[in-house]
């Protein structure tokens, strides 16, 4: 597994003239999407493409970086769905919560985005995480207006389809896929 082979939720994964669309995977009446982050298999015989997540079932320690998918917005925190665990995937969709609270942006990360986040604490059975560095907070978020892809434009990010401007709680590796290291 690289970084080339990893595709973000929406992300175009092939044309519907090449690919139909497998697990995971929506189409669009164009294209074949990525309906949630994971591995890209483009089965080249079937002409089916698909994302998967490789089977690992594995739980986060203090200190390490996790890549997850935003489940729920609360006033305070947000919760995690963990995906990858220090750039490995993993699919025991274990949760983490992040406080908010001392995060002064209007909208810290919407439900959907995928966020890096450093793993704090374990407490009563609850994994608690910060995105208070540079590189952790939002790597991959849409327009809340019309779903369009965002480029950063210093702190904020500015839709590209809209032009909608908006606040995150950015890593500094907005669209960047460098997280994955390795191969399992
Ligand atoms: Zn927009």
């Amino acid at each position: 597994m690289s970084s080339e082979t990893v595709a973000f939720p929406g992300e175009q994964i092939a044309s519907i003239e090449e690919y139909e669309a497998g697990a995971n995977t929506f189409d669009d009446g164009d294209m074949v999407r990525a309906a949630t982050m994971g591995e890209k298999i483009m089965d080249k015989a079937t002409r089916i493409a698909s994302i998967v997540h490789p089977r690992v079932f594995s739980i986060p320690n203090r200190d390490d970086v996790i890549i997850g998918t935003v489940v729920a917005v609360m006033s305070s925190m947000i919760a995690v769905s963990i995906d990858y665990i220090n750039g490995k995937p993993t699919t025991s969709k274990v949760e983490c919560i992040c406080s908010t609270r001392n995060i002064r942006r209007k909208n810290v990360a919407l439900a959907g985005d995928v966020v890096a986040l450093k793993i704090l604490n374990h407490i009563n059975g609850t994994i608690h995480g910060s995105m208070s560095s540079p590189e952790l907070g939002v790597i991959f978020t849409k327009c809340r207006k019309c779903g369009g892809s965002v480029v950063p434009l210093r702190d904020v990010i500015k839709c590209t389809e809209c032009s909608w401007i908006d606040e995150r709680k950015l890593s500094n590796r907005l669209n960047n896929k460098d997280f994955i290291n390795g191969t399992e």
